[in-house]
């Protein structure tokens, strides 16, 4: 029988940037919505039958985290060419402990930017089905890019186009086979040895092809996009949000601002790269780009922050050398170590303005009356000390639409 539950006691931090309620009661009805939040003081239990009663005196309340940027199937080895010799079969089950260690670790939902072969609409299947416990899971297929150099580095992550007519057939495909989101390649990567991560890739046309068909469904579109060009091209076409965004100059930042352009920043990839270093196996080729790059794309980012752009978290699970899928919140600390935010807006960046950037806004994000029931129960303090937030121990209790994915809580 489903009952109505009572979370109390809990120092809960909605999500909306407002401060701490210290002694706080949540409540979730059979549906998995929340029925009433706020002060213990101001809401009477004692209204409600059946119900059930979780204690979190001493404990940290939050909304469910939202990861924009993860590549579903891959799992961050330190040589990502290795990724190659993987059999999807094995890539699949490797998937399900992924998608597990991320909700264990208070990730409800993820946004997937491209995985190989398309897994991400099985995984997602299967999550949804109840066969494997995992976040909710926005997926793409395969990431859209021009012929280029580099895109035989990750086989069959990419799907060709070239014109117009041709992103709009592989926009369908990846539609066809139900993607929630389409993600395209604005610009060259970091990540494979023939990208020019400033170069501009598909044409203008070519990008409002994706754009277009992602509206016919209300789908909206990721750019991946380290120059101003593309970044910008991007931006005309009429893309929700740019991944990386690392050369973007003052322009374009007035530009994102102006179009209310999410941010998505995977600032993670590369402190992980420099931290571990050749010595353990990072390829020399991502080591050199990413040198030249860490500087640039960390003022890039103090510059979108002070200025106001929505940044929003993404840290690139699985697609680069020790970055695994579970870990996501070093994306965060990373943000409150290098000084770009204070733990309160890292939280929020995963949050609030990350279910934004999804569209997810009216029923995630934040923990308010009539939103869905995603929320997570920590041990300590995240705004204290937001390195905590990447033990997955001292995340007690998730769940995902009212539903117990994970108690832990003694
Ligand atoms: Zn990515």
């Amino acid at each position: 029988m489903k009952m109505i539950k009572i979370l109390k006691g809990a120092s809960l931090f909605d999500g909306t940037g407002k401060d701490l309620i210290e002694d706080s009661i949540l409540i979730i009805d059979e549906k998995g919505r929340i029925l009433d939040v706020g002060d213990s003081k101001a809401i009477n239990i004692l209204q409600y039958k059946n119900t059930e009663i979780f204690d979190l005196t001493g404990k940290y309340l939050l909304p469910g985290l939202i990861d924009a940027h993860v590549h579903i199937g891959y799992h961050g080895l330190h040589n990502t060419y290795d990724e190659n010799f993987f059999d999807d079969k094995l890539r699949a089950i490797r998937a399900v402990k992924e998608m597990e260690n991320t909700i264990n670790a208070g990730f409800t939902t993820v946004r997937n930017c491209g995985s190989v072969n398309q897994l991400d609409f099985f995984v997602k299947e299967s999550v949804e089905k109840g066969y494997i416990n995992g976040p909710r899971i926005l997926t793409s297929g395969k990431i859209l890019s021009i012929t280029c150099s580099g895109t035989d580095y990750f086989k069959g992550l990419y799907r060709i186009a070239d014109g117009y007519d041709q992103f709009k057939k592989a926009a369908r495909e990846q539609l066809e086979m139900g993607a929630d989101i389409l993600k395209v390649m604005a610009t060259g990567a970091v990540m494979n040895p023939g990208g020019v991560p400033g170069a501009e890739q598909p044409d203008l046309k070519e990008l409002q092809a994706v754009v277009e068909e992602g509206r016919k469904l209300g789908k909206r579109v990721a750019a991946h996009a380290h120059g101003n060009v593309g970044i910008k091209n991007a931006i005309k076409a009429g893309v929700a949000t740019i991944e990386h965004g690392s050369f973007a100059d003052d322009d374009t930042i007035e530009m994102m601002i102006d179009n209310n352009i999410y941010l998505i920043t995977t600032l993670i990839v590369g402190h992980l790269l420099l931290i571990h270093g050749e010595e353990n196996g990072i390829p020399e080729f991502m080591l050199n780009k990413q040198k030249e790059l860490r500087s640039l794309r960390l003022n890039t980012i103090k510059k979108a922050v002070e200025k106001g752009v929505k940044i929003t978290m993404g840290s690139d699970a699985g697609v680069s050398p020790y970055n695994y899928h579970g870990k996501n919140a070093c994306e965060m600390v990373c943000y409150v170590n290098e000084g770009l935010m204070n733990p309160k807006d890292a939280v929020i960046s995963a949050t609030k303005i990350a279910a934004e950037a999804c569209g997810l806004d009216k029923e995630l994000g934040t923990l308010e009356k009539g939103k869905v029931a995603d929320l997570i129960v920590l041990d300590a303090d995240p705004f204290e000390n937001i390195e905590t937030l990447i033990d997955s121990n001292n995340v007690k209790i998730v769940m995902k639409e009212g539903q117990i994915l994970k108690n832990i809580n003694k």
